[in-house]
């Protein structure tokens, strides 16, 4: 994909944050690696989505330099940055305030595996990363502690924050992401959800990789 065309689609994914109920208003933000690994595009800040342009994505270096742009930069841009230096597997990064994951982090309790699909998709359960101030260094070393080599984060008192190979892969880990976090606050309304074992979870996590999807 060339530069524009990475420019487009975090446009068309910033406006399905909304459509899929997300994130509301300018809330949460996207990110995407430069084809040459030598920094990342990421979405600007306090503009609604439908009203960004492809001038308004602004093209960092992973020392926090802008390299391209005349907007400022998502608030969260250190966040992003510090998960691009430490994961380079990753690719594509979408914070979300999504309803039902944010329910979750506002307990501050790790999110447990309850579900074999959550165990396929992640590897496991998720942490809730620790409570750092929106924006600050902090946040971004929590984030980056708490994903640890997992697709997905919660952000204490704040959010979610998933992870993939492409946007595509990250946006639908978000979708999941949320989808599971309904099941899991459902489940405390009709009882006490169980969680996987250890031992399940390792054993379903081999295993699911490579029994499922198409050879
Ligand atoms: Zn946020």
């Amino acid at each position: 994909m060339t530069k524009d065309q990475i420019k487009q689609e975090i446009i068309r994914y910033g406006n399905m944050l909304i459509e899929k109920g997300l994130c509301t208003g300018t809330g949460g933000n996207i990110s995407v690696r430069l084809p040459e690994n030598n920094g990342f595009m990421i979405t600007p800040s306090g503009i609604p989505y439908p009203a960004i342009t492809p001038e308004d994505i602004v093209v960092m270096d992973f020392d926090g330099n802008i390299i391209e742009g005349k907007r400022t930069p998502s608030i969260e841009r250190n966040m992003h940055r510090a998960i691009f230096n430490a994961r380079p597997d990753v690719n594509a990064i979408v914070h979300t305030h999504q309803n039902l994951a944010s329910a979750v982090a506002a307990t501050r309790q790790d999110f447990p595996p309850i579900l074999d699909a959550f165990v396929a998709v992640f590897g496991g359960g998720l942490k809730c990363a620790k409570y750092a101030s929106i924006g600050t260094e902090d946040l971004a070393k929590n984030v980056v502690e708490g994903l640890g080599n997992r697709n997905g984060v919660l952000l204490a008192n704040h959010g979610a924050l998933c992870t993939g190979k492409t946007l595509d892969l990250a946006f639908g880990n978000c979708e999941f992401l949320e989808a599971s976090a309904m099941t899991y606050c459902f489940a405390h309304i009709i009882g006490k959800p169980v969680v996987l074992g250890q031992d399940v979870v390792e054993k379903e996590a081999k295993d699911l990789a490579k029994r499922y999807g198409q050879r």
